[in-house]
């Protein structure tokens, strides 16, 4: 399938900006700071690396599927995901803010969920079972 790049438009930015403000887990100054701060970020994924060009590429020509992607390369209603790399939260339990926001691609942003930090979600990423026995370690049962 023939693959052509969609920008993320402001108005997507908008709406993700306005849901984490509906929230109350908005620590960016305004509207304007967040698209200063996204537009100053690197498009690719924080944790693994991966471009939003790639990502894109991969939901849009349906290489992998799921119903949260793009279905034959039409953004429907709850279809985006994939499409962008998605602002995550280094701290999950910390509001969005500058220091506490990294873009990932879909992938990690899945998987890390609310789950990890930043910090522990890359360890797990380099040896998940290594990860996941240290804390049972570190918790003394083992
Ligand atoms: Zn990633």
């Amino acid at each position: 399938m023939k693959f052509t790049k969609i920008e993320k438009t402001r108005q997507k930015l908008r709406n993700g900006y306005n849901k984490i403000v509906r929230q109350n887990i908005n620590g960016f100054k305004d509207f304007n700071d967040f698209t200063d701060w996204y537009h100053s970020q690197g498009k690719s994924c924080y944790y693994c690396g991966l471009k939003e060009i790639e990502c894109q590429e991969i939901v849009m020509t349906g290489l992998l599927t799921s119903k949260r992607f793009p279905q034959n390369g039409l953004i429907g209603r709850g279809q985006g995901r994939g499409v962008w790399l998605e602002v995550n939260r280094l701290n999950p339990l910390n509001i969005y803010e500058r220091d506490n926001c990294v873009l990932s691609c879909y992938f990690c942003s899945n998987d890390k969920s609310d789950v990890f930090s930043g910090d522990q979600y890359i360890a797990f990423f380099q040896n998940r079972v290594d990860f996941l026995r240290g804390l049972l370690n570190e918790n003394g049962e083992n």
